[in-house]
């Protein structure tokens, strides 16, 4: 593709983000926002995007990383988070699941039928306490059109209505502990994010983890993937179809919060589901 191509390709992105961000009021003047940067393509973009979006908004920006401890794959993940946030003079925080909660995911893996269901909660859990550490006002991911799709599909078919308030380009604090999360690729599909990588040659980690083949959502994926290919349109119209039918925002406002009575994290029931896994694994260990 010549270059003129991959700067319209690649401008025509960055105003569909920055579009996002600013109908859905993500990102204030003033405000500290750290992005969930795991080296990925999907946090890599939201990364320079949000750089680049500094230069209309004054906020302040740094990235976090979590090492969830899979052997193998982490590691290259990391460095490469490393290497965009020094390109780019973001100062990175990187925190471990075996420094701060005392096990690795390698480890949780042996203890659960899906190593995702450990690792989505810990790496939650991880980001939101780092983020009232250093006093965030937003914690930015990389989730695109696709994954809110899926996890949106997921929930329905487990019938977890409770999570349809997790679903939105923005969540709102509702707990002082709280940090709200946003989604600047809310409408980016991950196929689009692919190809800002290649055209714009970017080191993005693309090693699939060693466990995704467990997860529920890599057949949805690939399944959603065959219905867009034969019936192009399909995952916008089923994230619209989504946006049209519920109020994100009063789903978001049944849950109500608590401290967990272990961590003092935020939690909808009296432990929060970091200290109930980390008591399962234990309780099993000592059998
Ligand atoms: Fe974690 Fe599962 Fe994703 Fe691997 S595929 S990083 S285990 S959520
Ligand atoms: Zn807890």
């Amino acid at each position: 593709m010549r270059s003129l191509d991959r700067e319209v390709f690649t401008q025509e992105l960055l105003n569909r983000i920055e579009k996002t961000i600013t109908d859905y009021s993500l990102i204030d003047s003033d405000e500290r926002v750290a992005v969930a940067l795991s080296g990925g393509k999907d946090s890599v973009l939201t990364l320079h995007a949000l750089h680049d979006f500094r230069e209309k908004v004054n906020f302040e920006l740094l990235a976090i990383a979590i090492d969830e401890g899979i052997s193998g794959y982490r590691a290259d993940g990391l460095q490469i988070a490393r290497q965009h946030a020094s390109e780019l003079g973001i100062e990175l925080i990187e925190k471990s699941l075996k420094r701060e909660m005392g096990i690795t995911l390698d480890q949780a893996s042996n203890f659960h039928h899906t190593a995702c269901v450990p690792c989505g909660v810990f790496r939650r859990y991880l980001l939101n306490r780092t983020g009232h550490e250093l006093e965030l006002d937003k914690l930015a991911t990389g989730h695109n059109l696709d994954d809110e799709v899926q996890s949106f599909l997921m929930s329905f078919a487990r019938a977890d209505t409770r999570r349809f308030g997790k679903f939105g380009p923005k969540l709102d604090r509702i707990h002082p502990k709280m940090i709200p999360r946003i989604k600047p690729l809310w409408k980016i599909q991950e196929k689009e994010v692919g190809i800002w990588a290649v055209l714009n040659e970017m080191d993005v980690h693309m090693a699939e983890c060693p466990y995704a083949y467990t997860s529920f959502r890599s057949n949805l994926k690939n399944y959603l993937n065959q219905l867009e290919e034969k019936s192009p349109g399909t995952k916008i119209n089923l994230l619209n179809s989504f946006h049209k039918s519920f109020q994100f925002e009063d789903l978001l406002m049944k849950v109500e919060l608590h401290e967990c009575k272990r961590c003092g994290e935020p939690s909808s029931s009296s432990l929060c589901k970091a200290c109930e896994i980390r008591e399962e694994i234990n309780q099993i260990k000592n059998v």
